[in-house]
């Protein structure tokens, strides 16, 4: 896995730190042995999420720009998304940008407006889509 940015955080014994990183995915990893041998969300990555939407807030979400890649990708702080054509197009790469781009703060309405997307493309119904075709690294979060 290539990662992207990574954390130190302080293990909870207080004696060293482990590393949380982020893939281009946006799916986390952490070198302590919770994540490293049972791949389970530990609390590490559970900090560094909260941070994140912490720094979403204030910062706001990151600016998402349509560029020559074959799926999202999160860089240099920017979403980079595919080239596809507005909807209606690829319901499976268009559920997948929306997927990504919930993940990095935006809302619903703002993808909507963004995409051009009808009504029934709620933010429920993206998270059923990949629920039930199970591409792991878009599950709920
Ligand atoms: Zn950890």
């Amino acid at each position: 896995m290539k990662w992207i940015k990574k954390w130190k955080v302080q293990s909870s014994s207080g004696n060293g730190e482990y590393t949380v990183a982020i893939d281009v995915n946006g799916n986390y990893g952490c070198s302590c042995p919770v994540w490293k041998f049972r791949r389970q969300e530990c609390h590490h990555i559970v900090k560094v999420k909260q941070s994140r939407a912490e720094e979403i807030k204030i910062m706001g979400r990151p600016e998402a720009i349509p560029a020559n890649v074959k799926k999202p990708i999160f860089k240099d702080g920017k979403i980079l998304y595919p080239l596809v054509p507005l909807y209606p197009s690829d319901t499976h790469m268009e559920a997948t940008i929306v997927a990504f781009m919930l993940r990095h703060g935006w809302s619903m309405s703002e993808i909507k407006e963004r995409r051009h997307l009808p009504n029934s493309w709620t933010k429920k119904a993206v998270l059923d889509y990949f629920d039930k075709y199970g591409m792991k690294e878009y599950k709920r979060v």
